[in-house]
């Protein structure tokens, strides 16, 4: 089954060049993923194409005015009998993370509205938005990065989009802790040998290493995910060590 991604955006071509290009260009070529980008900008009644207006609130900058955003999501949602999942990308959003790309990647079209300058006028919002969603907390010049951004990560959760579709399972974020620490050729560089046990040949040793490794670097890093983590009781009397 094809996942159709729509993006609203002014600036399309931002899109077509990064999304071109490697695992995502080619999950596109299979078919596994559609992107259908439409340029806000030919959507405007204005008769020189204008986009943006003055808030009302005062303050620098301009928002969006709401008729063309509308009139683009319509050339999508008209006529349907459900309305295509619409999310706003936006520093107010929900912070998005793997559990949401899992959710995302199991609906089969989503529409992307990615805002420019001081943002979008609050009405067109209210009228097509189901959800708004975050990358970070930090502000952006504009949404294409971040739709970017959600795009990749539900896409490469897609059968047929990763060679080796092992290759998430194992990966940060996925199960709840960070990933462990890897190696390849050569086993030794500048005088830096690659752990021992990874070429020990005793797999369930490997396995046991790869586990202590990820709770070591969670427990650096993200101790905020330990907590929500699940861990056995040989993984807590493993972290307990470094309470000492
Ligand atoms: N005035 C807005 C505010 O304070 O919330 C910020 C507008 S920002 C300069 C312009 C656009 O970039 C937003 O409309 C949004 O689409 C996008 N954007 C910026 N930061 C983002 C983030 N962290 N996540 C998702 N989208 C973001």
């Amino acid at each position: 089954m094809i996942m159709k991604f729509n993006v609203l955006t002014l600036f399309p071509d931002m899109l077509r060049s990064v999304l071109g290009e490697s695992i995502i260009g080619r999950a596109e070529e299979k078919g596994i993923i559609e992107l259908n980008i439409l340029n806000i900008r030919d959507f405007s009644k204005d008769k020189h194409k204008k986009t943006d207006d003055a808030p009302f609130s005062g303050g620098g900058g301009m928002l969006m005015t709401p008729q063309p955003i509308y009139d683009a999501y319509m050339s999508i949602a008209d006529g349907r009998k459900e309305k295509p999942h619409t999310i706003y990308m936006s520093p107010k959003g929900k912070v998005f993370n793997q559990e949401k790309a899992k959710e995302l990647s199991k609906m089969d079209e989503i529409v992307l509205l990615c805002g420019h300058y001081e943002g979008v006028d609050q009405r067109v919002l209210d009228m097509i938005v189901d959800e708004e969603i975050s990358i970070g907390d930090f502000v952006l010049t504009g949404g294409e990065i971040p739709a970017m951004a959600v795009i990749d990560a539900v896409s490469r959760m897609l059968p047929g989009v990763l060679a080796n579709e092992k290759s998430y399972g194992d990966e940060s974020h996925f199960d709840g802790l960070l990933e462990y620490p890897q190696y390849t050729h050569p086993q030794e560089f500048m005088g830096r040998k690659i752990p021992e046990i990874l070429i020990s040949g005793h797999h369930k040793n490997i396995e046991k290493w790869k586990r202590e490794q990820s709770l070591i670097i969670t427990k650096q890093n993200r101790p905020d995910m330990l907590e929500r983590a699940d861990l056995s009781e040989e993984d807590r009397r493993f972290l307990a060590k470094f309470d000492k």
